[in-house]
């Protein structure tokens, strides 16, 4: 296998001038053709095991909106988990859920470390010098969706704020969820620091002292363009004014 890889990064809106970076680390499906397709089939290549469906469209909109860069990976996770730290058997994951990934099978350290080379540290550096170049302070959020089902049983959650043991971000946005809720939106769910979902929050958010948070969407809000307008326009709502409570821009006008 070979550890020649295309730009594994995207950074969208580079001169954002917003006091938020964004950051999509499962955005694309594409699995270089260094890498045979892992094995998989197209139904397992295109499934939410891969990416996640509907997390680029809404991060764009949030960048858009808060005037933010966007840093955002191109290849799919199963060949490496840009949220998952080299040492961790998910950054390369012999299964997701209920899908086997042949191509990830028995893995040595050649092939772990030529993953990470050529994918992971161009993520992380990529977003290190984005965060380097803008003036203190910033606020760093991560933008994902996950599957409506998980091993069969049904998601009630709608909207999931993400945090580590820093909170700020997440309690000021729940603190303005809209009562009665509409949706369900709940803390630390479907996921939570114990699953290991919080890297990219701990190396470039905790470590430098920056208000972060993670979002995760529940991925049949996300299917239209129109459904992802709307879910960007609900997050912005609590967003705008946890950012404006912290000194981060202004309020949501909308
Ligand atoms: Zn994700």
């Amino acid at each position: 296998m070979t550890g020649i890889i295309e730009n594994p990064v995207d950074i969208l809106n580079p001169d954002g001038r917003g006091a938020v970076i964004l950051v999509c680390e499962h955005a694309s499906n594409h699995i270089p053709d260094a890498y045979g397709g892992l094995g998989l089939d197209d139904a397992a290549r295109e499934s939410h095991a891969a990416w996640d469906p509907g997390a680029l469209p809404l991060a764009r909109l949030l960048a858009q909106a808060l005037d933010a860069p966007l840093v955002a990976g191109r290849i799919s996770r199963l060949v490496y988990d840009c949220n998952r730290p080299p040492d961790a058997a998910s950054a390369m994951p012999e299964r997701s859920e209920m899908i086997d990934v042949p191509g990830n099978h028995g893995l040595d350290a050649n092939a772990r470390r030529d993953r990470t080379k050529s994918i992971y540290e161009p993520f992380t550096k990529a977003l290190t010098e984005v965060i380097a170049a803008r003036h203190p302070p910033v606020a760093l959020i991560t933008v994902h969706s996950f599957s409506p089902t998980w091993f069969g049983t049904p998601r009630a959650v709608e909207i999931g704020i993400l945090h580590d043991t820093d909170s700020r971000l997440a309690d000021l946005m729940l603190a303005e969820a809209p009562a009665p809720a509409p949706r369900r939106i709940e803390r630390n769910a479907p996921y939570g620091p114990e699953d290991g979902v919080t890297h990219t929050l701990r190396l470039h958010g905790l470590a430098g002292g920056r208000p972060n948070v993670m979002l995760e969407v529940r991925q049949d809000l996300l299917r239209t363009d129109a459904a992802q307008q709307q879910m960007a326009d609900e997050i912005l709502h609590m967003l705008s004014p946890a950012l404006a409570a912290l000194g981060l821009g202004k309020a949501h006008d909308a």
